[in-house]
């Protein structure tokens, strides 16, 4: 570093004074440099460098503004979230809708009863599984899983059709041997976490790929029907698909399973989507008016017809037209795992394009897509990382800055987890709602089980969830359930619930 010495210049004052700065400080390497007026000068250029710091100061957080919603504007959110769920749930709007509220063919939650080995398959997650799950009932009951995760290649998951089914049903087999349980014929939960048309428990068409998924010739196909065709092709065992499972539902039936009152599914992971227990008359797609069916929202699609644009950003929109769904998901790039880090990593070229960061010096880190996981939000927004641990982080990023930098990155972090967080309140709210609404209640309880990593390892995301939802839905009281393991355990409960229903009808 430089240090000026302004005049009068005494130079045995001046040795003196480098002997005991080296001496203070041996690994720093200081110079003296004489200056000339430095107390004119000085005040002029700290005075314009205090202007400047102000003026990028108030555009830094004018950009942010945009993240800050009002109470007013989240509550505008829940309000057309509820009119696009009533356009999904109406035979007349149902085509043209964005929410597309589909029926699930899962009309009761667990209820203790439940018996038997199930197999469970879960697509769509972070990792692709196969599980085995024993569940008992009565005095000893308990439910017990082995699992293995696998593999799927980029070129298989954005492969064909039949080449993806394939390598599944490959797995399946090494599963089966691994276990010792090929000659079991056992009944199998498909945990399938994309949306699909079902029209029954054991037949869901795929409306459309998400989350980087894009094997040819499965859209518009029955995913059930794939698998058993994979499993036919392989000739070398059999296995009953009595269930395909969204990952909500499997979220919600595992913590239905600890606490009956558990009647919404919640995940805040890769994506982002929500199911509850719907009244069936309300469900017009689905004959009969007895009871209840839950409806798998997929409400990631919330936004896709334009009617949240008013509050999303130009980093929203570039984050969208580079994802391989462009235009699609809006709801869900706003708030989940796979696209929260590709907004702050817009908002900081767009900052470094302005000067306000990594001196106006835009890396090749900075250029490269998916650099800036949201796991880094987590770390960078964590409570008890110091100003220093946010440098070393962007550091390892290939981002080198100053503190000054690492503060406006965490400050940029911050708007849009909080932000996603709101907006996701903003959704829940509407869907308790409309539950307490449904069964004519002033007050309701109501346990929402939750999955996803985003909502489980984000130091702030439901703590601001949970208050949003309070804020907007006063006269719901809401408990969040963490579910453990909801794709694969869920997966096992629906096809066990099937298993037990099926078995009253026969006897
Ligand atoms: P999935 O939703 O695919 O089943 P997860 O629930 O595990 O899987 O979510 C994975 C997503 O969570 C990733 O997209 C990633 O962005 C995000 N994620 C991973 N680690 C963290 C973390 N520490 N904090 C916040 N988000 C994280
Ligand atoms: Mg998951």
């Amino acid at each position: 570093m430089n240090i000026f010495l302004p005049p009068p210049y005494n130079i045995l004052y001046a040795r003196r004074l480098h002997k005991t700065v080296r001496r203070l400080v041996p690994d720093s390497d200081v110079r003296f440099l004489l200056s000339e007026s430095g107390s004119g000068k000085g005040a002029a250029l700290v005075t314009a460098v205090a202007y400047r710091l102000a003026e990028q100061h108030r555009q830094i957080e004018e950009t942010l503004e945009e993240f800050q919603l009002s109470k007013e504007q989240l509550l505008e959110v829940k309000k057309r979230m509820r009119i696009e769920m009533e356009a999904g749930l109406r035979k007349k709007t149902h085509q043209s809708a964005k929410v597309k509220m589909l029926p699930t063919f899962v009309r009761s939650t667990p209820d203790g009863s439940e018996n038997g080995d199930f197999l469970a398959l879960d697509l769509g997650g972070t990792n692709f599984r196969v599980l085995l799950v024993k569940i008992r009932s009565g005095k000893r009951r308990m439910v017990e899983m082995h699992n293995k995760i696998y593999a799927i290649p980029v070129d298989v998951m954005q492969g064909t059709g039949e080449e993806l089914f394939d390598h599944i049903v490959h797995c399946i087999s090494d599963f089966l041997d691994y276990m010792g349980i090929k000659g079991a014929r056992l009944p199998m939960g498909f945990t399938f976490s994309f949306p699909c048309v079902q029209t029954s428990l054991d037949a869901g068409m795929l409306l459309t790929w998400t989350k980087g998924f894009k094997a040819t010739d499965c859209e518009g196909e029955d995913v059930v029907l794939l698998l058993r065709e994979g499993i036919k092709r392989r000739e070398e065992f059999e296995l009953d698909v009595v269930a395909v499972v969204n990952d909500t539902v499997g979220t919600m039936m595992t913590c239905a399973y600890e606490d009956p009152n558990c009647e919404i599914g919640l995940i805040v992971g890769t994506g982002s989507n929500a199911c509850y227990m719907e009244e069936t008359k309300n469900i017009e797609m689905v004959e009969g008016d007895k009871g209840r069916m839950c409806v798998n929202m997929e409400w990631g699609a919330f936004g896709d017809n334009g009617c949240l644009d008013e509050i999303r950003t130009v980093y929203d929109k570039a984050v969208d037209e580079l994802s391989l769904n462009s235009g699609k998901q809006r709801y869900e790039k706003m708030i989940s795992g796979m696209y929260l880090g590709e907004i702050v990593r817009n908002i900081l070229i767009d900052f470094t394009k302005r000067g306000f960061l990594f001196r106006g010096h835009i890396s090749e880190a900075l250029k490269t897509r998916s650099i800036f996981e949201t796991k880094f939000l987590s770390q960078i927004e964590s409570d008890r990382l110091a100003l220093l641990q946010v440098r070393v982080i962007l550091q390892q990023l290939g981002l080198d800055g100053t503190c000054d930098d690492s503060i406006i990155v965490k400050q940029v972090c911050g708007a849009v987890s909080k932000r996603a967080a709101q907006l996701c309140g903003a959704g829940m709210a509407a869907v308790v709602d409309k539950i307490r609404e449904n069964r004519g209640l002033d007050h309701l309880d109501i346990t929402v089980g939750v999955d996803g990593t985003l909502y489980k390892l984000h130091p702030h995301f439901s703590k601001i969830m949970h208050q949003t939802v309070k804020d907007l839905a006063p006269k719901c009281d809401v408990t969040f359930l963490l579910s453990e393991d909801g794709s694969g355990k869920g997966a096992a409960l629906i096809t066990a619930v099937a298993c037990r229903l099926r078995e009253a009808e026969q006897s």
